[in-house]
């Protein structure tokens, strides 16, 4: 289906306004370049010999050139077969004859000369120097100064100018072999003791090295290994760092590149670098390339506007080819982070490509505290630095955050003139990092804190309450990346195909319960549970319409779903037709308003007759951050 949608574009007219001339790689670096280059050398080298030659020599006259012997003024005279040069020094600057090497005088003359005992007599009466040159030496050293040095400086002046264009990222005369970016580094440092407070992305991450290290053990089995996996998670929580420590507790070469190097302002540069790093690994191999910031390249190409980025499409495609390309068993890894997944190109996410993919998750209580003791090995700590206590005051801090946390309070400690970094240091160092953060909207406020506590408790008592709900895995408080103040996770305890009608109902009443909590609680509701009533809407529409569970349209379905078997989960807009009429419509409206509000009155009663277990839910959240599986459970369990 997608796939449908995509070519046409591809291969259609690209860009009606001409757009970059040169699209083809291939013929890029051709033959037609070659000689542009040689014109602008010769005609560059015309001109070095135009000005430089000329200018140090003036032809004049002869009737001037020996009017100017007869004055005294020239001093020396040169004579080879087709020019005289005379000179206002005696001085012979250099024995050697053919090079005019009074650069350094003031006047030279030169001229077309007529050899005759006349002149030779004038030169002899006059006291001139004067001296024959033979035309073989001149001629090499004529050949030397006037071809042989220009081509020697315009080589290295272009040397020069495409090591700067390189280094910019812009190479533009060797496409695609560009070496001086794409480097390998060896013997990584780091390792997974340097990274704290992501666990499940380190568990995850474990099997990729035991793969690097023992690809027999899984080649030999026939098993299948992940070519491409995604760290997705927002800025500063250790992406690039967990993929350093891959490389590094494997022990293999780390290919980085950073999604926004390859996309270059020629068209086929992007492309050409996929192709040449891929090679470049799979010589290399076992290996890891690292792909930062994936999104720069991995948009997704739907919503992109025609022809407006055909560099990074050309790029994705390309990278698309090669990671098709390679084979799982060759021990090439490819690693990408990105805090952007919602605008990759689903392209990307299919099996065989970025098929594994691993949340890297801002740090709980415990994550920080394990991460400042990381990151305060380096500094000297008073033994009364509480770093618990530092990391309780951090809450929504991410890793580098919290590095920048230790090194400023280190600092502070100098500033203050101590040999040890105290607690008032850190408390110091996170004040004034807090204010920054603030703005940025990535901590939130106490008060809010508490709001989110009571809304996630929620949803966790009524999924623990409601029958055939599927039990709460992990109460969160600490900020998801994208948008969500905090989470609360139910795992299925088993694949489902059919729900029945009350367990439809029993989902809206966990959506519910975090407005209901919130309302209970505090008297007031607010705006942080529009996702949830977004999901309960829907639910409750579907109920109605696609599966018949309203009184007036029993067993009637009100929609047709667009029954589409491939790519369902690709297509952004489910297609769909309202087969209904105005009044229907209305009656659906206010079905769907009857439903949520029984459904919530019935959420705000199971939760008020459960107050104090909520109380006290929301208080320990509120402390340690997170809960897991069996904290919640017991904590439910002892009432
Ligand atoms: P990302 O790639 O996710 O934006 P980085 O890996 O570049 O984040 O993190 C920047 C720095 O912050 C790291 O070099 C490290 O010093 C520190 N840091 C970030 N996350 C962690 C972590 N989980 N554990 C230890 N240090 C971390
Ligand atoms: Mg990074
Ligand atoms: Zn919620």
């Amino acid at each position: 289906m997608d796939d449908g949608n995509k070519k046409p574009k591809k291969n259609g007219p690209r860009f009606p306004f001409g757009g970059p001339q040169l699209p083809d790689p291939k013929k890029f670096g051709g033959w037609k370049f070659t000689i542009i280059y040689i014109v602008i050398l010769i005609v560059g080298m015309s001109l070095f010999n135009y000005v430089f030659m000329n200018r140090m020599n003036p032809a004049i006259d002869f009737s001037e050139f020996k009017a100017r012997i007869a004055s005294g003024e020239i001093k020396r005279v040169e004579l080879t077969d087709s020019y005289f040069t005379g000179y206002t020094t005696q001085r012979q600057l250099t024995q050697l004859p053919g090079l005019r090497s009074n650069m350094r005088t003031a006047n030279v003359y030169r001229t077309v000369g007529i050899l005759t005992e006349d002149f030779i007599r004038l030169l002899d009466n006059q006291g001139v120097a004067y001296y024959a040159v033979s035309r073989e030496g001149s001629a090499i050293l004529n050949i030397i100064f006037s071809w042989v040095l220009p081509i020697v400086i315009f080589f290295f002046i272009w040397r020069f100018l495409m090591k700067r264009l390189g280094n910019m990222g812009g190479n533009v005369l060797s496409v695609g072999q560009n070496r001086a970016v794409i480097v390998a580094e060896g013997d990584i440092v780091t390792r997974f003791s340097d990274v704290a407070g992501v666990d499940e992305a380190k568990d995850e991450l474990v099997e990729v090295v035991d793969f690097l290290k023992n690809p027999k053990k899984y080649t030999d089995i026939g098993g299948k290994i992940p070519k491409g996996v995604l760290l997705v998670g927002p800025p500063g929580t250790g992406k690039t760092l967990l993929a350093r420590a891959v490389a590094g507790e494997a022990g293999v070469a780390f290919f980085r590149m950073s999604g926004a190097d390859f996309v270059e302002m020629f068209v086929g540069v992007g492309a050409a670098r996929v192709r040449d790093l891929f090679k470049q690994a799979r010589d290399k191999a076992p290996c890891i390339i690292f792909i930062d910031e994936l999104d720069a390249v991995g948009k997704s190409r739907i919503n992109n506007i025609a022809g407006a980025n055909d560099e990074r499409e050309q790029t994705l495609n390309q990278l698309l080819v090669e990671m098709d390309g390679f084979d799982a068993t060759s021990g090439l890894i490819i690693l990408a982070a990105t805090n952007r997944p919602d605008v990759l190109d689903p392209a990307l996410l299919r099996p065989g490509r970025f098929d594994r993919q691993v949340l890297v998750d801002r740090p709980d209580l415990k994550g920080r505290e394990a991460i400042l003791s990381i990151h305060s090995k380096a500094v000297k700590l008073s033994p009364q630095v509480d770093l618990a206590a530092v990391a309780r005051l951090t809450s929504g801090f991410v890793g580098a955050d919290l590095a920048n946390i230790v090194n400023e309070a280190a600092l502070l400690a100098v500033r203050g003139g101590r040999t040890l970094v105290i607690q008032k240091d850190f408390e110091e160092a996170i004040e004034k990092t807090v204010a920054g953060l603030q703005k940025k909207n990535r901590i939130i406020k106490d008060d809010e804190r508490r709001v989110v506590a009571f809304h996630e408790t929620g949803h966790a008592l009524i999924a623990a309450f409601t029958p055939g709900s599927d039990p709460v895995q992990k109460i969160s408080i600490v900020p998801r990346g994208f948008g969500a103040l905090g989470y609360t996770l139910q795992m299925p305890v088993e694949d489902r195909y059919l729900m029945t009608e009350d367990e439809l109902l029993g989902k809206i009443n966990v959506l519910l319960g975090g407005r209901a909590a919130e309302e209970l609680v505090f008297d007031k509701i607010s705006t942080g549970a529009a996702n949830d009533i977004t999901k309960a809407a829907d639910i409750a529409r579907r109920m109605i319409t696609d599966y018949g569970m309203s009184a007036r349209f029993k067993n009637v379905a009100l929609t047709q779903r667009g029954a589409s078997m491939l790519g369902n989960q690709e297509q952004r807009e489910p297609q769909f037709h309202r087969e209904y009429s105005e009044s229907t419509q209305q009656y659906i409206d206010e079905e769907m308003a009857s439903i949520m509000e029984t459904q919530y009155n019935i959420v705000k009663t199971m939760l008020s007759e459960r107050r104090s277990l909520l109380d006290s839910v929301a208080v320990q959240l509120l402390e340690k951050e997170t809960l897991d599986e069996h904290e919640f459970k017991a904590m439910v369990d002892a009432l």
